[in-house]
């Protein structure tokens, strides 16, 4: 069976990639009002994919004047389980097409790889499921429902409302979200945690106006230096967060080799690495602090003046097992006890998002586990984290909470999804769609 199967996913690569082709040709960016019509376009060429596989009740719907999402569904056998497949057909602006190698919306292959804007991020993630179900033909192993949102690159404004309005149509009891990756090339992952955020503006005040530094300079502090010491006091000496009373957990134990950690982050190369304790868990499951922003005096011009205010916004990022409002009050208590000198701080939250822990126990677990491990030729997937957050999860989490939840997709570490020259690995790519086919198969028998 897994033969036959695989060698149908093979048959099918090329009209799947042309498929993909197509779809990459729409510049759907959503962030981007000139193309809302591409976002829209891109909306029905999806639905006309599905209609071409036999799915019925294919919508296409918005709320609140969001970007549209289409939304299908196509039966299996009486009694089989429903399994939601979710990817997004929106794209990141493909910004200055002068950094890409190849047009932005030209798919190009080159070496390995596809590349192309939404090559990747997600238009990938929509064939994937149009693979696993053109594999089946008219004998789905199990009910599917599609969904396929248009507003994933702009913070899925009106997910929960679209989730909330067809709630009936969309209830499945494993749903797949197709917008993450692998752990590497040949090695895949299930991605079952995401940090949370926390931004907050931090204002020290030490005086009403500023002053002559040289007549009040030594006895009165200036904003800067007083700000700057409560920066400082968020690390300890070995650059973990000082923080206390944030949550930390335990990571999958896998190796993050030196050499990928140096090409991947970008960092110097007399750079240390902050903190301690194992790479992924420091990426994955403990917070981790930067400051994004600073608001004083430019150096250029600066006189001789103590400085009276000083702003600076910091990024939290938060551990899944934590809660924002946790965080939130750690680290204005943390805040509030190391202004020095009296100074007068201000301390105002910008914005939040709750961390994820996903549950990755279970049938449709071990049902996973076991189609990746057989596409990828015997190589079991890792447990992945990832540093950021997808929002958007925590949407279905809580508007499905009985239904399992897995997070898939084509991405590997040099996807460069968001940036320039994204690219799909296409022998990857093929692994994936393998994998979710099995998947299909595997949920069926549970
Ligand atoms: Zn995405």
């Amino acid at each position: 069976m897994t033969d036959d199967l695989r060698a149908t996913v093979r048959d099918l690569m090329p009209a799947l990639r042309s498929d993909l082709e197509d779809l990459v040709r729409i510049q759907s960016v959503s962030a981007d009002p000139a193309r809302t019509g591409e976002v829209w376009r891109s909306a029905d060429a999806v639905a006309d994919l599905f209609r071409a596989e036999g799915f019925v009740e294919v919508d296409i719907v918005s709320a609140d004047g969001g970007a549209p999402a289409v939304i299908a569904r196509k039966a299996g056998p009486e009694g089989a389980p429903t399994v939601l497949l979710y990817a997004h057909h929106d794209v990141q602006p493909e910004n200055d097409p002068a950094d890409w190698d190849s047009p932005p919306f030209e798919p190009t292959e080159r070496g390995e790889r596809l590349y192309g804007r939404g090559a990747a991020d997600d238009k990938a993630g929509i064939v994937t499921h149009l693979g696993a179900i053109r594999a089946y033909g008219d004998d789905l192993p199990v009910n599917v429902v599609m969904f396929v949102e248009g507003e994933e690159e702009v913070g899925s404004d009106t997910l929960p409302a679209l989730l909330k309005e067809h709630q009936d149509k969309l209830r499945a009891d494993v749903i797949v979200i197709a917008d993450s990756g692998n752990w590497d090339i040949g090695e895949p992952a299930l991605t079952t945690s995401l940090r949370g955020l926390v931004r907050a503006d931090i204002e020290v005040r030490t005086l009403g106006h500023g002053v002559h530094s040289g007549m009040w300079g030594g006895l009165v502090p200036d904003a800067i230096m007083t700000l700057s010491r409560v920066i400082s006091s968020l690390y300890d000496d070995a650059g973990n967060v000082a923080v206390e009373g944030l949550f930390q957990g335990p990571a999958a134990d896998v190796e993050y080799p030196e050499e990928r950690l140096r090409a991947e982050s970008g960092a110097h190369g007399s750079v240390e690495w902050i903190g301690d304790g194992p790479v992924v868990e420091r990426l994955w499951t403990r917070p981790a602090l930067s400051v994004t922003g600073l608001d004083a005096p430019k150096v250029d011009g600066a006189s001789n003046t103590l400085v009276p205010v000083a702003r600076a916004k910091l990024s939290l990022r938060i551990a899944p097992g934590d809660t924002t409002a946790n965080a939130v009050e750690c680290l204005r208590r943390h805040c509030e006890a190391h202004v020095p000198w009296g100074a007068q701080l201000t301390f105002t939250v910008v914005d939040t998002g709750e961390p994820t822990r996903i549950d990755a126990t279970g049938p449709a677990y071990d049902a996973a586990r076991a189609a990746f491990e057989e596409a990828w030729d015997g190589v079991a997937p890792i447990d992945m984290g990832v540093g950021g957050s997808i929002p958007f999860i925590a949407e279905f989490l809580e508007a499905f909470p009985e239904a399992s939840v897995l997070v898939t997709g084509v991405e590997d570490p040099d996807t460069r999804a968001h940036g320039a020259n994204e690219g799909l690995h296409l022998a990857e790519f093929e692994r994936v769609v393998l994998a979710e086919t099995l998947l299909l198969r595997n949920l069926a028998a549970r």
